[in-house]
């Protein structure tokens, strides 16, 4: 009698051996005449109806009319739109369109499409192709399958996408078509927002209005706009395939639900910045290839801290079509990985105990102004001459103010099942929201708050300050603050809580809305000192002193990931928001509700379906995981230790029986003890479960879903990971973290 052989691996193994055969996908780059690789500088944008293609498709006077709207959101009449249309449909047939879509972002973080043929019929019936500007500018999916968090009762179903002309029409390529993609928001009938992006163009609109304000007070004339800039660093993870789909849990929830440590993970250190593999860097490569065409500045890509783990960052953009790329580039790494082979994770938390993945978010402000001299000034820049360094003290300390008043909400903002298991795990910003500012700037601001310079001339105290060196110094200071959720990094904010797979609308939306605010009120003060007669430069000083003062508690310089700190914030007074349900309850405060209506963002009905539509979110995708994690350990792990442990079992008696000691029986015993409190456990998880799912409303399913569920499906992890270290390698039927993350 011998031991059977367990086939539960054979899978496995099978995967293992397909991707050591696989060699990278080679793609046929464009190339000229000669058959030379054009650059790209040659094709980038071949796939957008940018402004430049619509200079060049318009004439003159449409397209300045155009430009108005694009630039300073001027209403677009009806003449306009017709001209625009017809030359974004000539110019997308021509390259091969038949259909054309809006292209929008309801809020299930992907985003949505209907696709329309071009193709109609004239009076004689004859076939051709049309795109009016009525179709152009609105369109009206069939709205009541989008979450709408209650705006919508069914008998009003009806929802409008409308275009956003500040965001490039774009062409998306697909093996067998081409649709001309208009990127539109998508509102109800009483024109409530259903989606991402009109949130987002408000709160946008706001802070410009409040920012030119404030910057025509500080004597600087002729600005136009002050736009928000974002730069999306994006992490993601690769995982070959083959092993992906032998894995439930990254299947339907995108991480793992169980899985042991590997003797390796990433305490060598040796992944970040390495050489990239090859299969990977071929992925990456054709990533990049399709974003270009659609005019995403894909800039840098390297390998990040996990293994398998890699970073994607494009060059900064205005913040609506940063977000738009955004998506794009989502969806771009989503199906150019299908094509490698592999699956992308864009999870937070796809590994256990390696580090996780978030979206850093670069913000600034940029200044638009007819005059070349004040055109894309950056307000985050600390500038070279004493004024425009108090300016910028201005402009920092508004922003301290927006984030201290509105901590809770941008935590909120950030707030999701997956994000939940990396803020405050050791390796990425905590919940608490704080700044660093870094130690140049920090010393300068207790300076100031100390009075030191008191009675000098602002101008002066700014000189002795130092402040006019704050740019040699903070292009080369590299003492980067990893640990905090919202960093200055030398001329601009890194809001690095956000996570990998979260759309950076509504975080920029509540960050945007929460910096206007911050400036409102400076702007009060000093219009304050002003009026009382004070030069405006030492009111400028004054104003800067009193924010200084009251934003001490949201400047941190320290680690953001010790226990101390926890301790520190909570003395401080600083909220530490942990799990989803209490950062959104952030969003009922009547701070939040005051701050979206006040400038005119979310009314309150538009903050409640946004706090529904997240909660319902987050409750279903861990009913999904719950689901998941019965289904493994009934179907895949119980069964594989009931084999091992019946085999072993044979093995002890076919021993005993043949009168030689069986030493296996130990193992025997541990295992069928390790089985047994699975089986325990995972009825636990079934009363613990049906209690969440009995709680009445939401918000309380939602907090037993964040603790005692959560809890409980760790505890079946705890169990199911140490059964995994011990049960024969063939038999084990999942693949296991060493393959998933170390084989490319
Ligand atoms: P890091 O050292 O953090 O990688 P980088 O210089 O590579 O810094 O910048 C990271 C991101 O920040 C890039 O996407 C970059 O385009 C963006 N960025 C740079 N300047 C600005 C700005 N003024 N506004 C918004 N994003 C910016
Ligand atoms: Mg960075």
């Amino acid at each position: 009698m011998f031991m059977s052989l367990g086939t539960g691996a054979k899978a496995r193994f099978d995967s293992i051996r397909e991707i050591n055969n696989r060699s990278p996908r080679k793609i046929d780059p464009p190339r000229d005449e000669d058959g030379k690789r054009l650059p790209v500088s040659e094709f980038f944008g071949v796939n957008t109806f940018d402004i430049s293609r619509m200079k060049e498709k318009l004439p003159r006077d449409v397209f300045q009319k155009l430009r108005l709207t694009i630039d300073l959101g001027k209403k677009l009449d009806s003449d306009v739109a017709n001209t625009v249309a017809n030359a974004a449909k000539e110019w997308a047939i021509s390259r091969g369109c038949t259909h054309f879509c809006h292209w929008f972002q309801p809020q299930t973080g992907n985003t949505a499409e209907k696709h329309d043929a071009f193709l109609t019929f004239d009076d004689n019936g004859h076939p051709m192709e049309k795109f009016s500007g009525s179709q152009l500018i609105q369109s009206e999916p069939d709205a009541s399958s989008f979450p709408s968090g209650g705006m919508r009762t069914t008998f009003e179903a009806r929802g409008y996408t409308a275009w956003d002309p500040s965001s490039p029409m774009f062409i998306m390529e697909s093996a067998n078509s081409k649709t001309l993609c208009i990127p539109s928001v998508f509102i109800s009938y009483h024109g409530d927002a259903l989606d991402e992006k009109t949130g987002l163009l408000r709160s946008m609109e706001a802070l410009s209005k409040v920012a030119c304000e404030l910057l025509t007070v500080t004597g600087l004339e002729g600005v136009n706009r002050v736009v928000p800039t974002l730069g999306v660093e994006q992490e993601y993870f690769l995982v070959d395939r083959a092993l992906f789909s032998l894995r439930p849990d990254l299947i339907m929830t995108g991480r793992t639900l169980v899985g042991g440590q590997p003797p390796k993970g990433q305490q060598l250190e040796d992944h970040y910045f390495g050489a990239i593999p090859t299969r990977v860097l071929a992925f990456m490569s054709e990533v990049e290839h399709e974003l270009f065409k659609l005019g995403v500045p894909a800039k840098t890509r390297h390998n990040e801290v996990a293994p398998n783990q890699f970073e994607l960052a494009p060059i900064f953009e205005e913040a609506n079509v940063a977000t738009d790329h955004n998506q794009l580039t989502m969806e771009v790494l989503r199906k150019v990985a299908q094509r490698h082979h592999f699956a992308v994770l864009l999870h937070e938390k796809p590994f256990a105990g390696v580090n996780g993945s978030g979206k850093h978010n670069n913000w600034a402000l940029m200044v638009t102004a007819s005059g070349d001299d004040l055109n894309g000034m950056n307000l985050l820049d600390p500038g070279k001459t004493p004024h425009q360094n108090l300016r910028f003290l201005l402009v920092l300390t508004s922003i301290l103010k927006g984030v201290h008043k509105h901590a809770g909400l941008l935590r909120a903002a950030i707030a999701s099942s997956g994000n939940d298991h990396r803020l405050g795990a050791n390796e990425a910003p905590p919940a608490i929201m704080s700044v660093f500012l870094g130690e140049m700037l920090s010393r300068i601001l207790n300076e100031i708050d100390k009075g030191t310079v008191a009675d000098k001339g602002a101008e002066q105290a700014v000189i002795k300050l130092g402040v006019s060196q704050i740019p040699e110094v903070a292009k080369d200071n590299t003492d980067r603050n990893r640990t905090s959720p919202f960093a200055f990094t030398g001329n601009k904010f890194e809001f690095r809580a956000v996570g990998s797979s979260a759309s950076t609308a509504f975080p920029v939306t509540v960050l945007n809305a929460a910096v206007a605010d911050g400036m409102t009120e400076t702007l009060s003060v000093l219009n304050d000192s002003v009026k009382r007669g004070m030069k405006l430069e030492d009111a400028i000083m004054e104003t800067v002193r009193k924010t200084v003062k009251e934003t001490e508690k949201v400047r941190f310089e320290g680690n953001g990931y010790s226990e101390e700190w926890v301790h520190e914030a909570a003395r401080r007074g600083l909220p530490n928001l942990r799990k989803t349900p209490e950062a959104l309850a952030q969003l009922m405060e009547a701070k939040a509700i005051e701050l979206f209506s006040q400038f005119g963002i979310f009314s309150e009905a538009e903050v409640h379906s946004r706090l529904h539509i997240r909660l319902e979110r987050y409750l279903k995708n861990l009913q999904i995981e719950v689901e998941t994690l019965r289904s493994m350990i009934d179907t895949q792990i119980l069964p594989t230790c009931y084999a091992y442990s019946g085999d072993l079992a044979a093995s002890v008696k076919a021993n005993l029986d043949a009168g030689v000691p069986a030493p296996h029986k130990e193992t025997l015993l541990r295992l069928n003890g390790l089985i047994g409190s699975l089986q325990v456990k995972r009825k636990e998880l079934e009363t613990v479960h049906q209690k969440a799912e009995a709680s009445h409303g939401e918000e309380a399913k939602a907090k037993h879903y964040a603790v005692e569920v959560s809890a409980s499906m760790l505890d079946i992890r705890s169990v199911a990971d140490e059964l995994e270290s011990m049960i024969g390698d063939d038999y084990w039927p999942l693949p296991k973290y060493r393959e998933m993350l170390f084989s490319t």
